[in-house]
């Protein structure tokens, strides 16, 4: 579904972040890039979702080249961090913006963001704006944002690393329970070894640009392949 093709990247022409990347995701997926900070994750899903390009290779969805579409026209979802939420905007103008830029009527609209604003249990509260809301709704809402418009992608960067510890449990539970009513492909970005382990269907963890080892978390945990999957894995657990 998803093929990184020999993908490198640099940011200042000497570096590389990304070293000669080949990755397959299957469509259904939820798959994990796991690493230390600073290892290429992000940049691996930002050549993805189209707000970098690859210095070298090819980045392929369902088997078409990907480089000439913009970001817009991957339909392709996003969740970060820090939310990215309009301030000015309610939840359900928040939610119904990527309808609206698609041209989506008013009614249809109307029916999409009430859908996608119960599946993660906010239907009762569109009418605020995100300052009203906790960090942990905030977070529902960008999540709300990224399925309005069904995409068969959805990329999430560190998207419960700002939730306190059982917020963030209980998150991890809804968006798997999401991934699975949906069957929409996930790639996730975390550097949190026990999130990746609980959430994946297999993990690629990333150091210095290398993925290490890609593997489902039973396999990695039990038969790590190297020092560095041993050591990192095993931290906190
Ligand atoms: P983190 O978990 O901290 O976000 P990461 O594994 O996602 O880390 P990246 O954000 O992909 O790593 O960063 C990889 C390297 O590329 C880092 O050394 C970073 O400083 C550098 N980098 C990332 N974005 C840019 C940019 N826009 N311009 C220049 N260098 C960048």
């Amino acid at each position: 579904f998803v093929r990184f093709q020999n993908v490198q990247k640099s940011y200042d022409g000497e570096t590389l972040v990304v070293k000669n990347l080949q990755l397959d995701i299957a469509k259904g997926e939820f798959l994990t890039l796991l690493g230390p900070s600073g290892s290429g994750k992000t940049t691996c899903l930002m050549m993805l979702a189209g707000f970098e390009s690859p210095t070298h290779g090819e980045i392929m969805l369902d088997g078409h080249p990907i480089h000439n579409v913009p970001p817009h026209k991957r339909g392709i979802g996003m969740v970060f961090q820090n939310y990215a939420l309009f301030p000015h905007m309610t939840v359900t103008e928040n939610v119904g913006y990527p309808l609206k830029v698609r041209g989506i009527g008013r009614n249809e609209m109307a029916r999409r963001v009430d859908r996608a604003l119960t599946m993660v249990e906010l239907g009762h509260l569109g009418g605020r704006r995100p300052a009203q809301l906790s960090g942990g709704q905030q977070q529902r809402v960008a999540l709300a944002r990224a399925l309005v418009f069904e995409p068969a992608l959805v990329l999430l960067d560190e998207p419960l690393g700002a939730l306190d510890k059982n917020l963030r449990e209980q998150m991890q539970y809804e968006l798997k329970h999401i991934h699975a009513t949906l069957g929409v492909t996930m790639v996730y970005v975390t550097h949190d070894q026990t999130e990746a382990l609980t959430m994946s269907d297999r993990i690629a963890v990333f150091d210095d640009g290398i993925i290490q080892q890609l593997d489902e978390p039973s396999t990695l945990y039990e038969e790590p392949s190297n020092a560095f999957v041993a050591q990192f894995i095993g931290e906190n657990n």
